[in-house]
Order: structure tokens, then sequence, then C-alpha cells
């Protein structure tokens, strides 16, 4: 019998096995697990239970939903072998790395942590005779997060953190291809102290999702996936009245520039393009070479360094990397490669075929470098989201910089260079919200907030840190006067003013 995943409702785990899917552990390509698909019931009784939690999770004083999120924080840091594990069986990724994805997320706990400080709201005094005016933060009521498989502990704790200790209750509806951290997470808080029904977790696909984008109880929706569906996600849940914020797909292009230092820009590519197996909103999967001599030095060198790159099963430290998500995804990979090459690029290292031994059924693609590819190309054009690894030569920095502003999307970008005028200058001028110089993967840290331009973020907030706080809540402003007896004032029918 293969364990079935359910909901946490209310404190409780519930089954609702109707309908449910298998989960693969990619790395074997074994069903693993089934996964309960909830029913609009089920859903709705989420909501029920957050909206009957949230009368007395809104007065809590802040420091105490604080010192539950400082709880959870250890809780996690006691567990992280336990999430890690869970990470790796169902979404593929290493160990280690799956240990780096959960420690971003915590830093998200911890700059929760941080609400007192930036619930404190803004006082006014004076702004008429004897009249004060403050604005304070309030929670929206009952959230919603609908998150994706690539990061199953990190995206559910940009949101979810940041929502409760602004006083929101929240429903989770986690990827259905690697739902079991989620479920974990939850527990975790209820064990530091979380009151039922607070936080609560619906697994599910799109009949799930159409229950929170439309149910009235729903006051905002965070989204984090394809850019497709988060255009979806952001016209409905927009259309039933609700904040959104709608986090979609990416095509990160590094510029490297003739006088760059080739051999740190080689490590770091290699990383940022193959690493997580590039299933990453931040991968880096187009270099953008200016100048011919450039390009033809990076491949010769990004090919060599590619020879000792080790692909195989998230539980074995010594890999680099993993299998992709699912059979489907592999597929699409490799037709991505093959239609590459076709449109007249150079592959000049396939990964199509790697099968690590003992893992011959895993969902494995290796590291792909296709070099003269062109805008023209359907694998320039999409999100590829495998380790595959584009070079598009250029033979200025202003082709260069055109080519990522003409791109649909705008998520992350980078310059590799020791000119800091030309740094400075595309940093001004780039249509991309997350940039680096030098730094391949400039995803921003928890204090910040993250979110990509053009078709990368429809809305208008970012994920997590100042932006999240603003996204979970909403100002009310007060203005407030005592009139005493000997003040009174006649009726008046003009604006008031100070002069
Ligand atoms: P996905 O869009 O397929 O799924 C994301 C979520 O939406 C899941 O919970 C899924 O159940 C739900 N969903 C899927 N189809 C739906 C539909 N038709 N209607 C309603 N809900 C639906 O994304 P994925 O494959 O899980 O994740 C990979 C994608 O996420 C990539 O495009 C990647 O770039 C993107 N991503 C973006 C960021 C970012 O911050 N911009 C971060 C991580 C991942």
């Amino acid at each position: 019998m293969t364990p079935i995943i359910g909901h946490f409702i209310n404190g409780q785990l519930v089954l609702d096995t109707a309908r449910s899917q298998a989960v693969y552990n990619p790395s074997t390509g074994q069903v693993s697990k089934q996964v309960a698909l909830a029913s609009k019931a089920t859903v709705e009784e989420a909501i029920a239970a957050a909206q009957a939690a949230f009368a007395d999770w809104r007065n809590a004083p802040v420091l105490k939903r604080v010192r539950i999120m400082f709880k959870f924080k250890e809780l996690l840091e006691a567990n992280r072998d336990q999430i890690c594990a869970l990470i790796g069986e169902e979404h593929g990724k290493i160990v280690h790395d799956a240990a780096g994805e959960l420690q971003r997320g915590i830093e998200n706990v911890e700059y929760a942590c941080a609400a007192p400080e930036f619930l404190k709201g803004e006082f006014s005094k004076n702004v008429g005779p004897g009249v004060d005016s403050w604005s304070e933060f309030q929670p929206l009521g009952v959230v919603a997060g609908i998150t994706p498989f690539n990061f199953p502990a990190m995206v559910p704790l940009w949101m979810f953190p940041m929502a409760l200790v602004c006083g929101n209750c929240f429903v989770l509806k986690p990827s259905e291809r690697n739902p079991s951290a989620s479920l974990y997470l939850a527990q975790l808080l209820q064990q530091a102290g979380l009151p039922d029904g607070v936080f609560n977790v619906v697994n599910g696909d799109k009949e799930a999702v159409d229950v929170l984008l439309a149910h009235e109880q729903i006051q905002a929706v965070s989204f984090v996936g394809s850019t497709p569906v988060a255009r979806y996600i952001y016209a409905t849940a927009t259309a039933h009245g609700k904040r959104c914020q709608a986090l979609g797909g990416a095509k990160n292009h590094a510029i490297v520039m003739p006088d760059a230092d080739l051999d740190n820009v080689v490590n770091s590519l290699l990383g940022a393009a193959f690493g997580s197996s590039g299933e990453r909103c931040m991968a880096l999967s187009v270099v953008v070479a200016v100048g011919d001599a450039l390009a033809d030095r990076l491949v010769a060198q990004i090919s060599t360094a590619m020879t000792g790159l080790k692909v195989g099963a998230y539980s074995d430290g010594g890999n680099d990397f993993g299998p992709v998500i699912t059979a489907a995804h592999k597929e699409k990979v490799e037709g991505y490669i093959a239609s590459a090459a076709e449109q007249g690029a150079t592959l000049v290292v396939d990964g199509r075929g790697v099968q690590p031994a003992g893992y011959e059924t895993g969902f494995f693609v290796g590291a792909t470098l296709i070099d003269h590819v062109t805008p023209d190309m359907l694998s320039y054009q999409e999100e590829i989201f495998g380790p595959v690894l584009q070079i598009v030569r250029v033979d200025t920095m202003q082709e260069a910089m055109a080519l990522i502003n003409r791109h649909i999307y705008g998520n992350g970008t980078c310059i590799y260079t020791r000119d800091g005028e030309a740094a400075r200058y595309f940093s001004d001028h780039i249509q991309v919200g997350m940039v680096g110089i030098n730094i391949p993967l400039p995803v921003p840290v928890a204090y910040h907030s993250f979110g990509g331009w053009k078709q990368s973020l429809f809305g208008d907030l970012g994920a997590y840190g100042p932006d999240g706080a603003r996204f979970y809540t909403r100002r009310k402003t007060i203005t407030q006067r005592w009139p005493t007896a000997e003040v009174r004032e006649g009726a008046s029918f003009s604006m008031p003013t100070l002069g």
C-alpha cells in the first residue's frame, strides 16, 4: 500500500480520497505515495476553519504571534534533516541544495519575527488644531498561497510566516508533485503553539485552486509558478475583488563582457545554470557573450568544466544536481534541446540519455551546453526549466542589453565585468527586477523583497520582506480630536485648511 497524503485542516490531518494522484521519487522514477486532491467541500472546510480562527488571532498581541514564530524557527532547525529528506525524495534536489533552500526559508521566518517593528504604524500629532492622525496596518483576514514544485519548503515560507505574524489566517495549496514538506511544516507550526485553524494546508490541483480564487472569504492570493498559470490566477483573483500577487516564469540572461574574470565566471555559471537541474526561477539559462573571441574561450572553458559535473540521486551529497521533476518534464526539456539543434544551434554538450548507474528509471537529464543560439529559436524564447545553458553571441553590450530588454520575462539578470561604469549603466537601464553584478543568482535576502518585471510578476508587490508586510496588511488611517467644552465650532462647508 502506498501512503496517501491528505490535508491539514483546523489542526487535524484530514483525508479526502475521492480523487488522488501519484507522487514520484524522481531519482528512481517510482511512485512513492499518493496525494489526495481536495474537493470543493474540503477547500471550503479549510477556509471556514481559517475564518473561525481569525477573530482571536487578529486580536492576539503581535508579540504572542511572533513568539510562536521564534519557536517555529527552532523547530525548523531541529528538524532540518527530516525536512530536507522529504524535499529530496519528492523533488530530487541533492541534500545540500535542499538544506540551502530550507535555510533561505528560515531567513523569512527570522524577518517575520520583526513584526512588532514593521507593524508599529505611523503617527502625526497636531495635523490640525488639537487633531492627531495615525495609520495602522490591519490584517486582511483569510489569505491563500498557491506554490510551485521547485521550492517545496522555501516558497511557502516566503508567504505564510509573514501573513501569520501580521494577524491573518492562511490556506496553503502546495504543489501536488511534492506535497509532504508543507504538511510537515504545518505540524511544526502546531507544535510551536499555533492555534488550530490559523494555518491550513489543502492538497490538490486546479479544482482546489479555483475554489480559493472565487471564495468570498479569501481576501488575498499569493501565487508562485509558471507564467500562463500566474496570468490566469491574477486575472481570476482580481476579477473576484481579491488582492493578488502572481509570480511567474523566467529566462535569466548573464552578459559576459570581454574584460570579465573568466575563471570566476565559469565556476559561477556552472552552479547557476545546472544547480537544482536548472529548476529554479532564478537559474541562469542564457549567457550573452560579447565578442566572438570571448565566446569561443567561454564555450571551451565551460564545456571542459562540465566534464566534472556529477548528476545522480538526491541522497548522495557528492552529486552536483539531481533529476528533473517528472518523466513528462524530462521529455519536454529534451524536446527543447532537439529543437535548438534542428533550428541551427550547435549542441556542444548533449545531456540527453544520461542515466546514472543504479538509477536507470530516474528522470535524469545531463548538463547541456548549446552555442550559437539566436532569438528566433524556441529554446531561447521559452523557459526550459532544465539543466540547459545556451550561448547567444553579440558584438556589443548595447546589443546584449537590447536582447534582454526585448524578452517577455524580466526576473533576474547579471553582468560579469570589471568595468564599474558599464555595470552601473547596465543596472540602471536593464528592464529586469533583480540584477546581479558579478553575482549570478541575485536572489534578494529576506529583508529585501523578491520580484521580477514584465511577465515574471503580475501585481504590484513582490514576495516577502517589506513588500510582504504591505501585501498582507491594509492601511487604516484614523484622525481624532477630543473637543473640549470651550472649543465648539459651528458648521463649516468648506474644506478645512490651515491658512
Ligand atoms: P505551475 O504553474 O505548473 O504550478 C504552480 C501551482 O499552480 C501548483 O500549486 C499547481 O497545482 C497550480 N496549478 C497548475 N496549473 C494550474 C491551473 N491550470 N489552474 C490553477 N492552478 C494551477 O508551476 P510549477 O511547474 O509547479 O513550477 C515551476 C514554475 O514556477 C516555473 O515556471 C518557474 O519559473 C516558476 N517559479 C517562479 C518563481 C518566481 O519567484 N518568479 C519561483 C519559483 C518558481
